[in-house]
């Protein structure tokens, strides 16, 4: 049996920013995914300055594909605003292993299938002991559903739809446009370029909406690439995208038990304007690992639910969840 202090399950942000700050704090840590790494996520790899900083990453050093913008192209209707606003595109595929390699943990491919509670201890899968364990899965997280779903059920209304693509492109235009609820989409569409030919384009929306009106997130793709071939944005016929779903910031509760924590997709806090997961990711796999090597106690209070803040925030809020 392998034992070590802690064991984090899966090593997106969420579970490689808590293996590093626990290996800062001296602990043993042994981090399983089910992936090997470098490994691809659905994202769209935008990150905020804040997400940045909570990493300790100067933009400057990152030593992989990273992207600055200065202000975002957001389009509603015939609308575009053109808002200030410093933000970054980076790939996931290199960003996530960079963070995880970064952590010093012990890292091995393994799914994990079962988790079982013994004498104080952890056991995963009869193979791996530990005090701690730290449930940054995702939304498929097997702590979250071995410990935390019965009393912490995400709320349905809060599950987003996602369906995207990120290729090699020699892409023209250098800015991050947005695009929200065309042809009635409970979401937003977007086009992130990335440094040196790569670009992301996908669609996200509410898939309980989706599901009220009848439809799916694949039904708007045809749409949305018609309109990235006519904006002269895009011109591209090999499209394979792939979905992936993820819950936005309800109101859980428990976040922690008897020394077993949950971080990131796993919880579902991605915010509530903007559906970003990778900053409040960061952020709750610092407040566990702090609450784990200090002894002191797990709350997500310090966590936004929205990225940014105000009027422009409560009406996306509202209008993802059908306000018309
Ligand atoms: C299409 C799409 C676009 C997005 N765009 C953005 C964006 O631009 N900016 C942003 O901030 N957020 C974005 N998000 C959200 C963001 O990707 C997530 O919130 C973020 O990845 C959460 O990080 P995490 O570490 O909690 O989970 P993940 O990054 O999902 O990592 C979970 C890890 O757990 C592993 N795992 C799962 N099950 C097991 C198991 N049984 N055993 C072992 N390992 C397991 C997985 O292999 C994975 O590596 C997007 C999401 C999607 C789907």
């Amino acid at each position: 049996m392998r034992v070590a202090d802690a064991i984090v399950i899966g090593g997106g942000p969420a579970g490689s920013t808590c293996a590093w700050k626990l290996r800062d704090a001296g602990l043993d840590v042994l981090v399983l995914d089910r992936a090997a790494f470098p490994r691809s996520k659905l994202c769209a790899g935008w990150v905020t300055p804040e997400a940045m900083a909570d990493l300790e990453l100067d933009p400057n050093d990152y030593p992989l594909r990273i992207m600055m913008f200065d202000e975002l192209h957001l389009h509603w209707k015939a609308l575009t605003a053109r808002p200030k606003s410093r933000q970054y595109s980076i790939r996931r595929f290199e960003f996530d292993d960079f963070l995880l390699q970064r952590a010093g943990a012990t890292v091995l491919q393994h799914k994990v299938r079962e988790i079982r509670r013994d004498r104080g201890d952890y056991i995963v899968d009869g193979a791996f002991r530990c005090k701690y364990l730290v449930g940054a899965g995702g939304t498929a997280c097997p702590v979250y559903r071995a410990f935390f779903r019965e009393r912490n059920a995400r709320s349905r209304a809060l599950q987003t739809a996602t369906y995207e693509q990120e290729f090699a492109y020699d892409w023209k235009d250098p800015a991050c446009h947005l695009w929200f609820f065309d042809d009635g989409l409970p979401g937003y569409a977007w086009y992130v370029p990335k440094e040196n030919g790569y670009i992301n384009v996908g669609l996200g929306a509410m898939a309980e909406r989706l599901k009220q009106q009848g439809g799916n997130v694949r039904n708007y793709w045809g749409k949305f690439v018609d309109k990235l071939q006519r904006r002269g944005l895009v011109r591209y016929d090999q499209y394979h995208p792939t979905g992936y779903s993820y819950f936005l910031r309800g109101s859980v509760n428990v976040v922690s038990d008897r020394n077993a924590y949950i971080v990131g997709d796993s919880v579902g806090l991605a915010t509530r304007d903007m559906c970003e997961g990778i900053g409040p990711a960061v952020k709750s796999g610092l407040l566990a690992a702090r609450a784990i090597a200090t002894d002191a106690d797990y709350s997500l209070a310090g966590i936004n639910k929205y990225s940014g803040g105000g009027f422009a925030s409560k009406l996306l809020e509202r209008k993802f969840a059908g306000a018309r």
